[in-house]
């Protein structure tokens, strides 16, 4: 199966062998746990809006500036975008062009700063973004990243929390012309305003790249950055319940700096069969419910991170604010490493990743940890009581996770939950 009968039936037709692969695919999502923080179910008219047309039209430039014709649908389109996303953050501007959120990232570099500046940013080993300046990554070689971590972890649980003295030390002794506040394995709540005043002591401009949080942010139950920072990056496709992709929000003093570093700065054509998901999206992001959800997933992510502390695995940062638990497999199993783990999850049904907790003794490749997320499975209608089984599942594989037929158990009573949360219904 995929989006719907008639077009399933035109793709098994044309080419058999990747409709196959589609199929297998939509089984995998609908029979195991998607516990991957960064992943989540778009709705099927999410789904409908990427599958069009509009993948067939070239719209380079801006909506009333494009570079071709024919655009006159197409514009209508992406102004939709635009003043949906506007009215969802209360923001000045919206670019929603991004084709990912490393895209919305290199472009808010390009438009605030010059190669070669410095700037602060969160270390990528306590949970910071490749695009925050990883030596393998592009950013690094064009602009001079200097980074802050996290306090050291203690018995309290009030450790592993982002070290602000340590943010503001390091601004008044680097100069940085950017700090960027965000993270892709921070579970506590990252608020802007402690960022913005020592980026304004040090003179320094705020980028908040939220990939993670934005969906929290535009329902309610995480503080906005914007307004506060200059910029904000996202990505549409992790708590936001978007298609892939990427967006920006600024100020509208720095509206044509953003735009011109996307389009004609790093970008080509825009994709606007992905804008009009965009577009799609953020519509239902501003329906009341979304509250419900973004709130849903946070306390979803509470009781699956008590439960998991609960079967003596330690608690990165202590517990959660929002979609992430971050876990230190150490005090669970001192021989496991987040690698294993993550193989024998897989093999029980049970999708996640391994990470490194800060300070890892292992390597990224091997890894100490492991990182859950609650926005999936939220989606689909699972609470507080499937977390808890959850939980257990996932202690149980891991315990037993060199008895073939006790992992094959779990991947059957795995399947057995999903049956009763399918996100697509019957499609
Ligand atoms: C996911 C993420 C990104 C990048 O998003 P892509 O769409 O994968 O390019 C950027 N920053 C942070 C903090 C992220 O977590």
């Amino acid at each position: 199966m995929s989006q719907n009968t008639s077009e399933h039936d035109i793709l098994a037709a044309a080419d058999p062998e990747i409709s196959l692969l589609v199929d297998q695919e939509f089984d995998r999502q609908m029979t195991t746990l998607q516990l991957i923080a960064s992943e989540n179910f778009v709705s099927r008219a999410v789904l409908a809006a990427s599958g069009t047309v509009l993948t067939n039209k070239y719209s380079e430039g801006y909506p009333g500036r494009r570079y071709y014709g024919g655009n006159q649908v197409i514009d209508q389109v992406e102004d939709i975008a635009r003043d949906r996303l506007c009215e969802l953050f209360g923001a000045e501007h919206a670019n929603v062009q991004p084709h990912a959120g490393a895209n919305a990232n290199l472009a808010a570099y390009m438009a605030l700063i010059n190669p070669g500046d410095t700037v602060l940013a969160m270390r990528l080993d306590h949970g910071g973004h490749l695009t925050h300046g990883s030596p393998a990554n592009v950013t690094s070689k064009v602009w001079r990243f200097v980074d802050y971590g996290l306090t050291p972890a203690n018995d309290e649980g009030t450790g592993e929390r982002i070290d602000m003295d340590q943010v503001r030390d390091r601004a008044l002794a680097e100069r940085p012309k950017l700090i960027v506040a965000g993270a892709t394995a921070y579970s506590r709540t990252i608020d802007a305003k402690d960022f913005r005043v020592i980026a304004d002591e040090v003179g320094a401009l705020l980028m908040f790249d939220a990939a993670h949080p934005a969906g929290l942010i535009a329902g309610g139950v995480h503080p906005s950055p914007v307004g506060i920072a200059d910029v904000v990056t996202f990505t549409t496709h992790k708590t936001l319940r978007g298609p892939r992709g990427g967006a920006i929000l600024t100020t509208a003093a720095l509206a044509k700096k953003i735009d011109s570093a996307i389009f004609p700065g790093l970008q080509g054509g825009p994709l606007e069969h992905a804008i009009a998901a965009k577009a799609v999206a953020f519509k239902e992001a501003l329906q009341p419910s979304f509250k419900d959800y973004a709130a849903a997933i946070v306390a979803n992510a509470k009781v699956l991170a008590s439960s998991l502390g609960a079967e003596g695995f330690r608690l990165v940062a202590g517990g959660t604010d929002n979609h992430i638990v971050l876990v230190d497999l150490r005090t669970f199993d001192p021989e496991l490493t987040g690698k294993e783990a993550q193989e024998v999850l897989d093999l029980a049904g049970i999708t996640c990743n391994r990470n490194t907790i800060p300070d890892d003794p292992r390597s990224p490749f091997v890894t100490s940890g492991l990182r859950f997320g609650t926005p999936a499975m939220t989606t689909t209608g699972m609470g507080a009581a499937e977390m808890v089984k959850v939980a257990s599942l996932i202690a149980r594989t891991l315990r037993s996770r060199s008895d073939e037929a006790a992992v094959a158990a779990v991947r059957a009573e795995v399947a057995e939950l999903c049956s009763s949360f399918q996100p697509y219904g019957d499609l």
